[in-house]
């Protein structure tokens, strides 16, 4: 009889190391063809809706930064992998009430679209921890359902960022609309591209040394991400298998 507590999603057919290697040798691949240095890309395991033990044998494959979009689903799992060596990045939107504890049980916030979340993260920050790694999250595509904060007004939230205490502003993060083609997937990475040079350039010295991350791609694109300059690839669905929110 099949455990009634597993996970459906845990049913995928390949071990937790085939899984990961594939996804490696795919972001490798995409990173050779256009020239970027080894290591230039990292690979953040989206582990939402996935179980403990999912994420156990990923872990054991040799995998460290995992991606969580809820707090509640996050927190059970962060306890359960305690001192395992993992990264925890929050990638989710966040409510203010919700600041004080992502705060403190992650590494990494890539959603950060408002100042006033800002504020409260870096005053939250427990201070016996590293500050907080951030990303400000660019409604690259424009639409008028998504988070993000405009284009336009990345650069001046960023540079209030920079200057937060607790919080080492990393770069930019974004979940473009869905392309049709390759050619199409490819725009909104190049303009989240030119938009991170431009910032970077108006950034004080030692904040433009810091800020050198491109949170963008997911499984379906990760290609035309890595392309356009991302140096972060948020993967959920090619390392996991299909999700179920039922
Ligand atoms: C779920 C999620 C992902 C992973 O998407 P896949 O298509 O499963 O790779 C990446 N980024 C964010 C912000 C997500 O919420």
């Amino acid at each position: 009889m099949s455990d009634p507590t597993a996970h459906p999603n845990d049913s995928t057919t390949a071990p937790a190391s085939e899984r990961l290697a594939a996804v490696l040798g795919r972001i490798d691949a995409a990173r050779e063809s256009c020239g970027r240095a080894p290591g230039s890309v990292r690979l953040l395991a989206v582990s939402k809706t996935f179980s403990v033990q999912a994420m156990s044998e990923v872990l054991a494959a040799g995998q460290r930064d995992f991606g969580e979009s809820y707090l509640q689903e996050a927190l059970p799992k962060i306890a359960a992998l305690r001192d395992r060596g993992a990264c925890w990045h929050f990638i989710g939107p966040i409510q203010s009430n919700k600041t004080r504890e992502i705060a403190a049980q992650f590494d990494w916030v890539h959603g950060i679209e408002r100042l006033r979340i800002a504020q409260r993260l870096s005053d939250q920050r427990p201070p016996e921890l590293a500050p907080l790694q951030v990303c400000v999250q660019v409604n690259i595509s424009g639409e008028a359902s998504k988070s993000g904060c405009g284009p336009a007004e990345a650069g001046e939230l960023c540079r209030a960022i920079a200057a937060l205490p607790r919080l080492a502003l990393r770069g930019v993060m974004a979940i473009p609309a869905p392309a049709e083609d390759e050619r199409d997937a490819r725009a909104p990475y190049a303009r989240l591209r030119r938009l991170f040079d431009e910032i970077k350039s108006t950034l004080p010295d030692e904040a433009a040394a810091k800020f050198d991350t491109i949170s963008a791609g997911m499984s379906d694109d990760l290609e035309a991400a890595i392309a356009e300059g991302s140096t972060l690839v948020r993967i959920g669905t090619a390392l996991f298998g299909e999700r179920d929110y039922s």
